[in-house]
């Protein structure tokens, strides 16, 4: 069941964060023969938006996403800034070609024990944005964090979650399925199933290693750790998922530091074994 081609595999800019701006990410992508890309917005703006499009487009790289939109409730109030600054994300995902705009919602607002504030501020936020992205035809990507991060990156915990608030939202909103967010959920392969092709917008890789030895950024390569890859992808293919693979990992303390050469070579060699 294991195994994918450098084609089908995407690199996030986050798994070479520490080393390298966009550009190099778009070289390195076309020198390993990786598929596509999924550009973070700060190493976008860093080399303009215009010129990563043109960049990616000569290389023919598939972008999987842009990361990332979201972050509706820091301040306990939905505000202009923050919807302008998602309309602008949908907008640069657009002039890229995304696949979808992928969102990390907001976790509680600063200060506050208010979980059902959040949700509500979260719910209206991904409402306004999607109003803009049905108009661009943008898809949005609801990316359910891992429970951990609940308080300070997004309080979408679950697949479940995720696609009952796509369930209300209606069109042009699905989810991004991150195995390193989901994996533990009792309920995941049916809420893969209850996804269906419509709203899997994205499928991020990496490894939980045990231990864990930082809550953020200490993701594992895949292959180093215990989630069941081959068995959460063949569950999102079989219900017609095409995208790419998109290789995710914070490694502060290891993929980080190497040379990124040697982290896409990596990456491509577990491609073909572990996921
Ligand atoms: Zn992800």
């Amino acid at each position: 069941m294991g195994g994918v081609g450098p084609e089908r595999l995407s690199l996030n800019t986050a798994t070479v964060r520490e080393q390298w701006g966009l550009a190099q990410c778009i070289d390195g992508c076309a020198r390993h023969g990786i598929g596509g890309i999924a550009p973070w917005r700060d190493k976008l703006h860093e080399m303009g938006v215009a010129a990563a499009a043109k960049a990616i487009r000569e290389a023919g790289l598939t972008v999987s996403g842009l990361c990332r939109g979201g972050w509706f409730t820091a301040t306990g109030t939905l505000g202009q800034e923050v919807i302008d600054d998602n309309r602008r994300a949908v907008d640069e995902a657009a002039e890229i070609g995304a696949a979808c705009l992928v969102m990390v919602v907001g976790g509680l607002p600063d200060g506050s024990r208010d979980l059902s504030r959040a949700h509500a501020l979260v719910e209206e936020g991904l409402a306004r944005t999607l109003d803009h992205a049905r108009e661009v035809g943008m898809p949005v990507a609801i990316e359910p964090l891992h429970p951990m991060y609940a308080a300070d990156r997004a309080c979408v915990n679950t697949m479940r979650q995720a696609l009952d608030i796509c369930d209300r939202l209606g069109e042009g909103i699905g989810v991004a399925c991150d195995v390193y967010h989901v994996w533990w959920d009792p309920d995941l392969y049916d809420q893969i199933r209850r996804a269906g092709r419509e709203r899997l917008l994205a499928f991020h890789v990496c490894d939980w290693l045990v231990p864990t030895r930082d809550l953020l950024t200490d993701r594992g390569m895949m292959g180093d750790g215990v989630i069941d890859i081959p068995r959460i992808r063949a569950a999102v293919e079989s219900e017609g998922f095409g995208g790419l693979n998109e290789v995710e990992i914070f490694s502060a303390l290891n993929w980080w530091r190497r040379d990124p050469d040697e982290v896409l070579a990596t990456m491509v060699e577990r491609g073909r074994i572990s996921c």
